[in-house]
């Protein structure tokens, strides 16, 4: 170990400077290549096999993670805290940015150069697209982007890709419908840009108002990616292998009109799913305010919540990566 010490000054004890990802921000999903993807997913997969045997382990154990969240969030904050805390570190939880200095104005760089003093890596979620990008030229631990307001949302789409490939067991040659709000999701934007690194044919369907944006479309069609824009799903349901679904992102809205014309435009039912595929998977990132109802969630086709747990195992991966233990 002191040999170790002597050749990597900078380096903590045990960790190994080799490993993929170590020290580096996550930030966008371009930053992947296919091969880190099957990396990644190898060693979510190895996670899940040793929570399933042992709960949690030591991998992590006096690691400290600061969770900076200026948007609400349920599962990525807590998969991470439970990322975290499976693998023997803790974490500094600052959900309520109202209670922190945020409120006397102290800027995104500071805060992140604060908190870097008391921990080993950062997971931001701010309501602006490039924050993370931003707090990641200040800090000097590696950032992850836990979201940032349209932008991009690198984790969520890491853990999407990961439940496409476990439960269809591929992702070359599969048809990938995405539903809903296409133009202010940004886990849709961050999916698709992952997906467009396989042989797929995406189909998106949205109110007009709310279409895929643009300048994905053309990064998709540089990439030789088919896409069809649909204003109703029966035009593919039956030929989807997957059909992720999204909530209209009501906090994006300035005109409270506009999203009362169009938060109800799709709602999956049992009737809906009877003529899709019947292996298709189903998938949301959550939280679902009406898109899916509740009777659809008994349906083996419903991996949802299998989603959400795939997200623990993934985001358990990242952080052992940047970390230095993966
Ligand atoms: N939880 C996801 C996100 O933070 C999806 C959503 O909020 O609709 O983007």
């Amino acid at each position: 170990m002191a040999a170790n010490r002597t050749q990597s000054p900078h380096l903590p004890l045990g960790d190994r400077r080799d490993t993929a990802f170590y020290g580096q921000d996550i930030l966008e999903v371009a930053q992947f290549r296919r091969a880190d993807l099957s990396y990644i997913f190898g060693v979510a997969r190895e996670m899940r096999e040793m929570v399933e045997r042992i709960g949690s382990f030591d991998l992590l154990k006096g690691k400290i993670l600061a969770s900076l969240f200026y948007e609400p969030s349920t599962r990525t904050a807590s998969s991470f805290t439970a990322a975290m805390e499976r693998l023997g570190g803790s974490v500094i939880p600052i959900s309520e940015v109202r209670y922190s200095s945020v409120s006397k104005g102290e800027s995104l760089p500071d805060t992140v150069r604060s908190l870097e003093c008391y921990a080993d890596v950062i997971v931001l979620r701010h309501p602006e697209v490039g924050a993370a990008k931003l707090a990641a030229r200040y800090a000097r631990k590696p950032i992850i982007n836990a979201g940032d307001g349209i932008g991009e949302h690198p984790t969520q789409a890491l853990l999407d890709l990961f439940t496409i490939v476990e439960e269809s067991g591929r992702v070359d040659g599969l048809t990938i419908t995405l539903l809903g709000d296409l133009k202010n999701g940004r886990t849709v934007h961050s999916l698709a840009r992952l997906l467009s690194m396989y042989d797929v044919k995406l189909n998106f369907v949205s109110p007009e108002s709310l279409a895929f944006p643009d300048k994905i479309l053309a990064e998709l069609d540089e990439r030789g990616i088919p896409w069809e824009a649909h204003r109703e799903l029966e035009e593919v349901l039956p030929r989807s292998d997957v059909l992720y679904v999204t909530r209209v992102q009501k906090e994006r809205f300035d005109d409270p009109d506009h999203y009362a014309r169009v938060k109800d435009a799709y709602v999956i039912t049992p009737e809906i799913l009877a003529r899709a595929r019947p292996q298709m998977v189903l998938m949301h990132p959550l939280p679902r305010v009406g898109e899916i109802s509740m009777e659809v969630d008994t349906d083996p086709r419903a991996a949802y919540f299998r989603q959400m747990e795939y997200g623990m195992y993934v985001r358990m991966a990242l952080l052992a990566m940047v970390l230095g233990k993966a």
